[in-house]
């Protein structure tokens, strides 16, 4: 993956990312609007009820792609990831709401990103240089700014219960661009059924209140687009990307919320709020101009994902033969993309790059 591709995956994944940050971002003000209409678990449920039905419809309406569908060594991963960013996220997230300014909450959420990167970068071995170093403490100092002033009484509580959504979806990020090379859709529209299904069902039994048929229709809405959408582009952008540099680039989503916030929930607008969003802005900025380029190996590695073949020459990391049975339904003289089990050769040259699944060596 790189600069020689004709379809450039660092534009892509940026755009993917941007996209997911913002129906992210905006999802969060709006549950907070309507979170004693019923249990956590209720309005979770509802959340990736909402999910299900809208990766669903895409799954429908974009047909199959050549894709790598997920494999029996992949659904450990798959488990731990449905149930951290699927059931205690959003619990933790409805509860923390529940308890704090929408705009403060949403701007905290920003620890997502923090966790996630600390996680990409001292386990995963992703690299970020100088800039995304210092991107990613911009970020921090923004959180800290903001909680400092609402450590108190039951907020302390609200902010705990935000750091712990965030934490768990810092490792479902990390789980799930380990498995970014396999169908994005079928990875998030599992995840979404696996999340919904226990807890709606869970609620009904325990007997939780459960919304009003309008503000249950409303929480599907703000799950189709907050959270399915939200979860397929991501997952686009932590192959295109790696983990660290999708966290950084989602934490546009906090200040997304925030002035979702101020601008339609006329929430009072506070000068720690601005000096919080202008150090995270900055962050993203810096992130964003950060380019990482040099000399480098890629070493033998066997494995299946989808991939771009140009018949004119192309792509170097893909110039492997083809079985007959990986090439029905493809065209002889024109570019196409395919997915199956191929061998990277042994390869050394410089170009562009960031932490993907092909770029994990050591700086
Ligand atoms: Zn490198
Ligand atoms: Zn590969
Ligand atoms: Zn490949
Ligand atoms: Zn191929
Ligand atoms: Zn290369
Ligand atoms: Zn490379």
């Amino acid at each position: 993956m790189g600069a020689h591709h004709p379809h450039d995956p660092l534009l892509r994944g940026h755009l993917a990312g941007l996209v997911a940050a913002v129906l992210f971002g905006c999802s969060a003000p709006l549950i907070s609007t309507v979170t004693r209409a019923g249990s956590a678990l209720s309005i979770a449920g509802l959340l990736y009820g909402g999910a299900t039905l809208a990766l669903l419809s895409v799954r429908l309406v974009r047909g199959t792609q050549a894709e790598t569908p997920v494999g029996r060594q992949d659904w450990p991963a798959l488990a731990i990831l449905t149930l951290l960013g699927g059931v205690v996220g959003p619990m933790a997230l409805v509860q923390g709401l529940a308890r704090l300014p929408a705009a403060t909450s949403s701007l905290l959420l920003n620890l997502e990103a923090v966790f996630t990167l600390a996680i990409a970068v001292l386990l995963g071995r992703e690299h970020l240089g100088r800039r995304g170093l210092l991107s990613a403490g911009l970020t921090i100092a923004g959180a800290v700014v903001l909680s400092e002033g609402s450590l108190r009484g039951t907020t302390g509580v609200g902010s705990a219960l935000i750091a712990l959504a965030s934490l768990a979806w810092g490792i479902d990020n990390n789980l799930s661009q380990r498995l970014s090379l396999r169908d994005p859709i079928q990875i998030a529209t599992f995840k979404a059924a696996a999340a919904s299904l226990p807890m709606l069902t869970l609620a009904m039994v325990m007997g939780h209140g459960f919304p009003s048929v309008p503000v249950s229709l409303e929480l599907l809405a703000i799950g189709a687009l907050g959270y399915g959408i939200s979860i397929w582009l991501d997952l686009l952008a932590l192959r295109d990307l790696g983990a660290a540099r999708e966290a950084v680039l989602f934490s546009a989503a906090p200040f997304v919320g925030a002035l979702f916030s101020l601008a339609i929930l006329r929430e009072p607008f506070s000068a720690t709020l601005l000096v919080a969003a202008a150090l995270m802005a900055a962050g993203v900025v810096l992130l964003l101009r950060e380019q990482h380029s040099h000399w480098h190996r890629h070493d033998n590695l066997r494995h299946a994902h989808r991939h771009w073949h140009d018949p004119r020459g192309g792509d170097p990391h893909h110039a492997h033969h083809h079985a007959q049975a990986d090439l029905i339904d493809t065209p002889v003289d024109r570019p196409f993309w395919h997915a199956h089990e191929h061998q990277h050769e042994q390869l050394e040259h410089a170009h562009g790059h960031v932490s993907d699944a092909h770029h994990r060596h050591s700086h």
